[in-house]
C-alpha cells in the first residue's frame, strides 16, 4: 500500500493535543476549530471556518426537593433550552409517569412527572398534551459510585418544543430517582433559572481540485465537537484526525475528483453542523457524489463496522473491497447516527467508518472518554485510517465513478425516520 504520507503516530498525538472538552458554542470548541485550521494549513490546505447559528442557553440555576411526605434535596441539572420555573420555584404533587404512555399521563396536569430515562419526540407529544408543570428524566446506573460519574446535561432540541412546546425540564441521576419513588414522594420544589441565548459554532472547512473531474465531489466529514464532561477523544477526535491525514495523503497525491474536507461542529446536538453545510452549500450539493464519514475509531479492543447509505450497490461494493483487501471490517446497510445523515437526507450516498470498543472497552458520551484510561492507540487508529485511505483512493480515483448517487427506498425511510420527518 502506499501510505507513506499518512502517520497514524502523528494522528494519534494530534489527537492528545485536541483532547479537551469541546462542547457546541463553547470557546473550546472554536479553539479546536481554529487548531484543526491550523494543522491542515502546516501541510498546505486551505481552510475557511464556516459559522452557523445554534439554539442554546445555559442553565444558571436548578434545585429539587422532596417536601413531602419527608425533606431531602438532590443533585439535578436542568435541561439546556428548558423553561424556566418562577423565581422562586415551585411546588408541585409528584407522579412517576413510568414510560409516559397515555394511561400514565392521566390527572397529570400541574404536576411534576418522572419518567424512565430519555424521552422521544413521540412520547414528549403525548406529556405536553396532558399538561404537567415539570418533567423529571434520570440517568446513569444504581451503581454508579458519585464520584466517579458525572451527571448528565441535556438539552431539549428545537424540533421537540417547536412541535410540542417548552416545559420545566430536568434531569437527576437513576439512584435518586429510585429513592424518590420508592419513599413514595408527594410533593417537590422545582427551582429552574433557565437562560436561552443563540450560539455561534462552527465548521472547518477546505477543497482539493480534481485533476480529471473537478465537477464531481467526494466530502470526507468528521465531528470535532465533545459533550460534557468528556474529551471527545474517542468521539471524535479520533476521526478527525483520521480525515487530517487523508487530507494530507490527497494534498501529496492529487485526486481527479474534487475533495472537499469538513471538520464538523455541533454533531453532538443533533447533528447540526452537517446540517448548516448542506444548508449553506445546497447548489454545490448537486455535484456531490459521495460522502465519506468517520466516527469513533482507536479503541485497542474492537471491531471496524462500516455503514453504507445508498442503495445496496454501495454496501456491497465496500464489502467486497474489503474481503479483496483482506481487511475484516462488518459492513452494513444502515443509518448511522452521525453527520452523514443530512447527506443521505438531501440524496448524496455515504458511507461511514468506524471502530466500535468491545463491549466494556471503550466509553463515549461520559469522562471516560478520555486518554488516560489507556484503551486506544495508534495502532488501533491505524486500522480504520488504512481502511477509509483505502476505499478513498480506489473511488476518487476510478475512471468512472463506482457508486451510483440514489438512496434506496428502505433508505430513505429510515432516514425520515431518524429525522422524525412527519408522515404527511
Ligand atoms: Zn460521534
Amino acid at each position: 500500500m502506499n501510505n507513506k504520507t499518512v502517520s497514524a503516530k502523528r494522528a494519534f498525538e494530534l489527537m492528545e493535543k485536541l483532547g479537551y472538552e469541546r462542547v457546541s458554542c463553547t470557546e473550546e470548541e472554536k479553539r479546536a476549530a481554529e487548531e484543526l485550521k491550523q494543522e491542515a494549513a502546516s501541510f498546505g490546505l486551505d481552510c475557511t471556518i464556516e459559522e452557523f447559528e445554534v439554539e442554546a442557553g445555559a442553565v444558571k440555576k436548578a434545585v429539587f426537593k422532596v417536601v413531602e411526605p419527608y425533606e431531602q434535596e438532590y443533585e439535578i441539572t436542568g435541561f439546556i433550552r428548558s423553561a424556566s420555573t418562577p423565581e422562586n420555584g415551585v411546588d408541585l404533587d409528584f407522579v412517576y409517569a413510568e414510560n409516559a404512555l397515555e394511561a400514565n399521563l392521566v390527572g397529570v396536569e400541574g404536576k411534576a412527572i418522572l419518567i424512565n430515562g430519555r424521552f422521544t419526540l413521540d412520547a414528549y407529544e403525548r406529556i405536553q398534551k396532558a399538561k404537567p408543570a415539570a418533567i423529571i428524566t434520570f440517568s446513569g446506573t444504581l451503581i454508579d459510585e458519585l464520584d466517579k460519574t458525572d451527571l448528565d446535561i441535556r438539552k431539549i432540541r428545537e424540533i421537540y418544543t417547536e412541535r410540542h412546546g417548552e416545559n420545566v425540564l430536568v434531569n437527576m441521576r437513576a439512584f435518586d430517582a429510585l429513592d424518590i419513588v420508592k419513599r413514595g414522594a408527594k410533593k417537590v420544589h422545582i427551582e429552574l433559572v433557565s437562560e436561552q441565548q443563540t450560539g455561534i459554532s462552527r465548521n472547518v472547512c477546505g477543497e482539493i481540485r480534481g485533476t480529471e473531474y473537478p465537477d464531481e465531489i467526494v466530502s470526507f466529514g468528521a465531528h470535532f465537537d465533545s459533550v460534557y464532561f468528556s474529551t471527545g477523544v474517542y468521539d471524535n477526535m479520533s476521526g478527525s484526525v483520521i480525515i487530517m491525514e487523508l487530507a494530507r495523503y490527497f494534498m501529496a497525491n492529487p485526486p481527479k475528483r474534487t475533495l472537499k474536507f469538513n471538520w464538523y461542529g455541533s454533531e453532538e446536538q443533533g447533528l447540526l453542523g452537517s446540517k448548516a453545510y448542506v444548508k449553506a452549500h445546497e447548489e454545490e450539493l448537486k455535484n456531490h457524489r459521495l460522502m465519506i464519514n468517520v466516527d469513533v475509531a482507536a479503541p485497542i479492543l474492537g471491531k471496524e463496522l462500516i455503514f453504507t447509505m445508498g442503495t445496496e450497490q454501495l454496501k456491497h461494493y465496500a464489502d467486497t473491497m474489503m474481503k479483496e483487501l483482506g481487511r475484516a471490517a462488518v459492513v452494513e446497510d444502515d443509518t448511522y447516527s452521525s453527520d452523514s445523515i443530512p447527506f443521505a437526507d438531501n440524496g448524496v450516498p455515504a458511507i461511514n467508518f468506524c471502530r466500535f470498543g468491545a463491549p466494556g472497552t471503550a466509553f463515549i458520551h461520559d469522562r471516560y472518554d478520555n486518554l488516560k484510561y489507556g484503551y486506544m492507540s495508534a495502532e488501533a487508529l491505524d486500522i480504520t485510517l488504512q481502511n477509509a485511505l483505502e476505499f478513498s483512493k480506489r473511488v476518487i480515483n476510478a475512471p468512472v465513478f463506482p457508486i451510483e448517487r440514489k438512496i434506496s427506498d428502505s433508505m430513505k425511510e429510515k432516514v425520515d425516520k431518524y429525522l422524525c420527518k412527519k408522515k404527511d
